[in-house]
């Protein structure tokens, strides 16, 4: 989890910040004076600092070069103040704070700047342990990119001066910086090779070109930015973490979306697959069984008497039941069958490369299994029956049917069984 600490004197400004970062998932820690805040980053790990520069006893600038000058010069600092002298923000950005709020904003402005802060912040940390490869055949324009990397206490950046060490380099990169004018090999063919390794990187072609045919070249490449060369290092690092701010939010958006198709097919109690998928499925194995002339086998469980265990012990007891018997069943199977929930306490497997005897005492093992295990709230013994067949010529609807029919079959033959011939 990440701190922050607050130095400032104003209960007003300490709620609104305390809010937003908590609303982000922050720890929020405040003092009001230099001591106060030296002794909270004495004993806890602070990853930002905003500080007022009006405290309690000596001012907010005495207590950042107190900061300059102490283990923790490393830290991000966030200078807030209603000063609007340019002279004093300047001698601030010289003592080596990062950003610089200004404290009369209207509060709702406020909360915007802090949400940038905060993102700028993870911005930050990401740069810390990035990987970066600069290639660029001019040794000046190297030593210039590593000092400011160097400055910046960005460590983990390797520098290649032809192409072809580039591209031959296994190493993952999370940024790459690229000259565009190149010896053996045009910048923009690097880029190109590149991104299709990379489809996740950040990729800055940098050049003294100022031509639109350049620039364009370059982005349809695959570079994510262009920048033109002499650039300062305000722009250098200002492009980098736009770039790399982009790339964060499509992470997040890729890892949102993953999440979204994972939970789409998965039944939320059990984790396993649900009725829909389990039907795409099912579909898409009776084909491929058909067309290949290959074995498909299937098999329906149902607990027996479930009903009893919701009516003695409450759902909560019979949605534990019903993890548990997931659980077993997954753990009887291989990792080439297909487990889903097919609905309340009924489970469906699909067997493929599976005949009918394979099938049969996979099902068997199951019933063994599941009458053994036992679940925390429910000391019986719980029973399945099954229903198994392999596929002939059925359709998907057929198969299911016949699949439900022998269940039946088990259940009236007296529950804890598995039926698998045919009528
Ligand atoms: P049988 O041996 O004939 O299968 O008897 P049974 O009691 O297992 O079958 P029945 O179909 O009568 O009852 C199934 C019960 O499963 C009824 C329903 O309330 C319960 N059930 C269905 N889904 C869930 C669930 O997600 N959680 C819990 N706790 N109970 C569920
Ligand atoms: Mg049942
Ligand atoms: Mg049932």
């Amino acid at each position: 989890m990440n701190t922050v600490l607050h130095v400032d004197t104003s209960e007003v400004f300490r709620v609104l910040i305390r809010d937003r970062f908590m609303h982000h998932g922050w720890r929020y820690l405040s003092a009001d004076s230099t001591a106060g805040a030296m002794e909270a980053l004495e004993r806890n790990e602070v990853q930002l600092i905003i500080t007022a520069l009006e405290l309690s006893g000596a001012g907010g600038e005495e207590f950042i070069v107190t900061l300059a000058d102490s283990p923790f010069r490393d830290i991000p600092v966030a200078v807030m103040s209603s000063t609007e002298s340019l002279e004093i923000r300047k001698r601030l950005y010289d003592r080596g704070i990062m950003y610089f709020i200004p404290k009369m904003i209207k509060p709702d402005r406020l909360v915007g700047c802090l949400d940038r802060l905060i993102r700028e912040d993870e911005v930050s940390i990401v740069l810390r342990d990035l990987r970066i490869a600069v290639l660029d055949d001019s040794e000046a324009q190297r030593d210039f990119i590593a000092g400011i990397l160097r400055d910046r206490g960005i460590g983990n950046a390797s520098f290649f001066e032809r192409p072809t060490e580039l591209l031959a380099d296994p190493g993952e990169y999370g940024v790459f910086i690229v000259d565009i004018i190149l010896p053996e090999m045009s910048g923009d063919q690097v880029i190109y090779e590149l991104r299709a390794r990379h489809r996740n990187s950040v990729i800055i072609a940098i050049s003294t070109i100022d031509h639109v045919n350049t620039v364009s070249t370059a982005l349809s490449s695959g570079a994510d930015d262009y920048l033109l060369k002499p650039f300062g290092e305000g722009v250098f690092m200002a492009r980098l973490k736009s770039n790399l701010r982009t790339y964060l939010l499509l992470e997040k958006l890729e890892e949102k979306n993953r999440e979204l198709a994972e939970l789409a097919v998965r039944d939320g109690l059990t984790r396993l697959f649900n009725h829909r998928y389990l039907y795409e499925r099912l579909s898409e194995e009776i084909e491929k069984a058909k067309r290949y002339i290959r074995r498909l086998s299937v098999a329906m469980f149902d607990i027996d008497h479930f009903k009893r265990i919701n009516d003695t012990c409450g759902h909560r007891t019979g949605d534990a039941v019903l993890c548990t018997v997931a659980e077993t069943i997954r753990g009887c199977l291989r990792d080439t069958d297909i487990l889903g929930r097919y609905g309340g306490e009924e489970f469906f497997v699909i067997y493929p490369e599976t005949g009918l005897g394979d099938a049969a005492a996979s099902a068997e093992r199951i019933r063994v299994a599941v009458s053994e295990a036992r679940t925390e709230g429910w000391d019986e013994p719980v029973t399945v029956s099954a229903g198994v067949l392999e596929l002939k010529n059925e359709n998907l609807q057929d198969l299911v049917e016949e699949a439900d029919r022998r269940l039946y079959r088990a259940k009236e033959e007296g529950r804890n069984r598995v039926v698998a011939e045919g009528p």
